[in-house]
């Protein structure tokens, strides 16, 4: 068997592993039900195999340059001190420190026209269920997943022997993490949802009209309220959604952001 064949095979079994996990409670305690036409199964699904496959295979060599560009940078006593840390406090480091880099990535992803055109296929679900976390145009999860890596290899949390593991810890977590809060569950954290990002903090951030461009964050709501664009109410969106027309179709979704034709910035966006 290939390598390619391998990677499919288990990223189909981890498919099965998430439906059977998010299927039944998505079933049974729903946020919202999907109205006719909402649900965007294949492009869904082409994203998730693309878009978890992707990234490690563009990123390593521009990673691996910055690692070593880096050491001319930085001064050599900052990676080595971090990078002599116990994995238990490094990890919790670099989920904060990649945590940083996704949040303004993410904010500057909302802001600049030219990259809201790949961003608006995300928030182009109308309903937001667990697979609408991989549902990204492949240059809007790779400008991101590059933003959240780059400062770990440039600090030394990550980079070549035994470093290398926190990377992959950091999207192990993040994905699975991403799955949950973008789930079409009805649950609540409680005061952990000081420590922690969860499906309300996260929809509100996919709400269509009022309070858009919140809650940028991808796991630390913290990050949001210091920089401050943190919402959660105690109640859900009713609609979900941007006002930037994007194909229903797979090909118009990849192609459209680079057509000139498109809108490039989203319109009708009101705060209150
Ligand atoms: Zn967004
Ligand atoms: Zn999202």
């Amino acid at each position: 068997m290939t390598a390619l064949a391998e990677q499919v095979l288990r990223l189909a079994v981890w498919l099965c592993v998430l439906c059977a996990i998010f299927l039944p409670l998505e079933r049974y305690l729903a946020v919202r039900q999907a109205q006719p036409g909402e649900r965007q199964r294949w492009p869904d699904l082409f994203y998730y195999f693309a878009n978890s496959m992707l990234p490690m295979l563009v990123l390593a060599v521009p990673l691996a340059l910055v690692a070593q560009l880096s050491r001319a940078l930085v001064p050599v006593a900052v990676p080595e001190t971090l990078a002599a840390l116990p994995l238990a406090l490094r990890l919790p480091l670099a989920l904060l420190v990649g945590d940083v880099g996704a949040y303004w990535s993410h904010r500057l992803a909302h802001r600049w026209p030219l990259l809201w055109r790949f961003h608006a296929v995300h928030h182009s679900a109308a309903h937001v269920y667990f697979l609408t976390n991989t549902r990204a145009h492949p240059v809007d999860l790779l400008f991101t997943r590059l933003c959240s890596l780059l400062p770990l290899y440039v600090l030394g949390l990550a980079g070549p022997g035994a470093a290398s593991a926190t990377p992959v810890a950091v999207i192990l977590v993040g994905s699975v993490w991403g799955f949950f809060i973008h789930s079409n569950i009805r649950v609540r954290l409680g005061p952990l949802e000081w420590l922690l990002s969860s499906p309300a903090f996260h929809h509100w951030h996919h709400t269509r009209h009022n309070h858009v461009d919140r809650n940028f964050a991808a796991m630390l709501p913290l990050l949001d309220r210091v920089f401050g664009t943190h919402y959660l109410p105690g109640h859900w969106p009713a609609e979900y959604g941007s006002d930037t027309a994007v194909s229903s179709q797979l090909g118009g979704q990849l192609a459209a952001p680079f057509s000139p034709a498109m809108p490039a910035v989203t319109s009708d966006r009101t705060e209150s």
